[in-house]
């Protein structure tokens, strides 16, 4: 079995519940279980910021998929909550992302592990923070909570019914 943390984002329609039914989708997955959930996260978007707030989440999944059949099925899960590709950052019903699979370092044309934007973002590290603050990055060899005291984003990571 392998372990990978999964990023999880929405920004259009009901939010919450569009997450709620990926992690429900992702508990499916053949012989997957979702060790970790963090909270909910409403976040400021980013990179394109005409568009409305995100809500975010991080799971951490045991599955014994390998990393480009685990991708695969993100994508289904995806494309059965009916998103549509469009602008690169733009608006989305649901953005599932592989964030670290084991402590694998990878760079192949449609898979790159760990996600190479995961640490330069606040809307990934304070979910992630919640759940596995000592966790090294591989390639960075820092663990994520010293990875997110430093980070410059400024943008907004509020968490839901705190
Ligand atoms: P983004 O999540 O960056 O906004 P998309 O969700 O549209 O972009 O993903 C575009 C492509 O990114 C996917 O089709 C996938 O092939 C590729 N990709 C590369 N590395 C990863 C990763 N670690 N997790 C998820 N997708 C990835
Ligand atoms: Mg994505």
């Amino acid at each position: 079995m392998h372990d990978a943390f999964l990023g999880i984002g929405s920004n259009v329609g009901d939010k919450e519940q569009n997450i709620a039914k990926a992690i429900s989708l992702v508990s499916r997955m053949e012989r997957t279980v979702i060790e970790k959930s963090s909270s909910l996260y409403k976040t400021e978007p980013v990179g394109y910021s005409d568009q409305d707030w995100f809500v975010n989440a991080v799971i951490r999944i045991k599955t014994p998929m390998n990393p480009n059949e685990l991708l695969t099925a993100l994508l289904a899960i995806e494309q059965e909550l009916g998103r549509q590709r469009g602008r690169k950052w733009g608006p989305r019903i649901i953005d599932l992302d592989i964030l670290f699979y084991d402590g694998l370092i990878l760079e192949e044309d449609g898979l790159t592990l760990p996600h190479p934007h995961l640490h330069d973002r606040a809307f990934v590290l304070k979910p992630i923070c919640e759940i596995a603050p000592d966790f090294m990055h591989p390639v960075l060899q820092r663990s994520l909570s010293a990875i997110y005291d430093e980070l410059p984003d400024t943008k907004q990571v509020i968490k839901i019914g705190a």
